[in-house]
């Protein structure tokens, strides 16, 4: 795969010279098992797959490339160019500024712009509307387009859908970036709505079997359907694309529940199903992929604590927090600065979507066997950070060159 000139300081040269190793023992990448860091008194389990997928780092490397090629000029983000703090902030305290908020809300003024602005387009890329207004004040929206190419290839998969007369069903988070990209492409070549989960794919059945009136879907799901949406002429064909961070799972279970609805709302036979529903494989990226399935073999490990570094507002990263929560505490940080000691632990609460802290979350007995994992927008350098430092809590530890050794002779043998 290609590689990118992302800035130094988010390499780490503990993790990111771990992860090469193992790319190279299996470029294939049929072996999911963790890698063992023996500290003695600490073991962390290090997941096979994390961090800066292909999107993030052709982002970054554009956008530093923006800054370095216009000193003179202002340079603004559309939004977050991914959802990483530690990312983000470094582009903003080198002078680049946000046009919007995650949730698309306005901070500068479209009017503020001018031609001699440069605007970069994040790797989530942005909607036909958007894109629209910038090509108005005269910018030019594919110098610095950061769009990630899979995100793209979600885009497309919608449009050949909707040119064979299937109507969009879209899983994702209806107010998450990319997601109002890909609703705002979709709808160019098809009726389109959004449904964020389960429960959301359980109530637009109901205006499949036509079991409520279809005036109570445009309150349902204001917002989330395209302009002249028809629950009961858009409803008869369907196909489903997703959010590429979305739970490969979940995903699954919506398509496969929807499909269901159609067999026995039209008494399809199995030769009749593609009448109706397209056939089409979740739009998930290898990324989200990778780390889902990295997760999962993680978790066939015994352990005490897992931790998940990442952007609170991350997707993929809520995930992977879903995943290890269901079989054993999970502290989902930003970075090494939110253990706030060996007994204190400040951590965000998936569900009340705020940070608490934690007292306790190391258990007193040793060997600790932690899992360490993150998102596809964290640098290797957070995850060095939070593995540095619950190392420091353990003063009987081995040196980080024996482990390493350790590693290498195990993958290199
Ligand atoms: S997570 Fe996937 S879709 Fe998103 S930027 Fe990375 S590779 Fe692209």
């Amino acid at each position: 795969m290609k590689s990118f000139n992302i800035p130094d300081y988010y390499r780490s040269t503990i993790v990111s010279p771990l992860k090469e190793l193992r790319r190279k023992r299996d470029k294939l990448k049929r072996d999911f098992t963790p890698t063992l860091l023996d500290f003695g008194p600490v073991q962390v389990l290090l997941a096979r797959h994390f961090g800066f997928c292909y999107g993030v780092e052709n982002a970054i490397e554009i956008a530093y490339k923006a800054i370095s090629e216009n000193p003179d000029k202002r340079i603004f983000l559309l939004s977050e160019m991914i959802h990483n703090p530690e990312v983000n902030g470094d582009l903003l305290s080198r002078g680049v500024r946000f046009l919007m908020d995650t949730a698309g809300r306005q901070l500068v003024p479209w009017a503020e712009l001018t031609q001699d602005d440069i605007v970069i387009i994040p790797a989530f890329g942005t909607t036909l509307e958007t894109q629209q207004k910038l090509a108005e004040v005269g910018l030019d929206v594919e110098r610095y387009n950061t769009t990630c190419p899979f995100v793209e290839k979600v885009w497309n998969k919608a449009s050949q859908i909707g040119h064979k007369a299937y109507t969009v069903v879209v899983h994702g988070k209806p107010t998450h970036e990319e997601t109002r990209a890909t609703f705002s492409h979709s709808k160019e070549a098809a009726p389109t709505v959004v449904v964020k989960d389960m429960a959301e794919a359980q109530r637009l059945a109901r205006y499949i079997t036509g079991d409520v009136p279809k005036e109570q879907f445009f309150v349902e799901f204001k917002g989330q359907y395209s302009e002249g949406f028809d629950p009961e002429q858009d409803l008869q064909r369907i196909g489903v694309v997703n959010q590429t961070t979305m739970l490969a799972s979940d995903t699954q279970g919506i398509a496969d529940y929807l499909k269901q609805v159609m067999i026995e709302q039209y008494n399809l036979l199995p030769h009749e199903v593609e009448r109706r529903f397209a056939n089409t494989r979740d739009t998930l990226c290898y990324a989200t992929n990778d780390n889902q399935d990295a997760t999962y073999a993680l978790l066939t490990h015994t352990a005490d604590l897992a931790i998940v570094a990442g952007g609170y507002n991350s997707s993929n990263t809520s995930h992977i927090v879903e995943l290890c929560e269901e079989k054993l505490p999970t502290y989902f940080i930003e970075s090494e600065q939110k253990i706030l000691s060996q007994t204190l632990i400040r951590h965000f609460n998936l569900h009340q979507k705020e940070e608490v802290v934690t007292e306790s979350y190391l258990p007193s007995h040793e060997p600790v066997t932690i899992l360490l994992t993150c998102g596809a927008s964290c640098p290797d350098a957070v995850v060095e950070g939070i593995l540095l430092k619950l190392v420091s809590f353990y003063p009987g530890s081995r040196s980080l060159e024996d482990v390493m050794i350790d590693i290498q002779q195990t993958y290199n043998a």
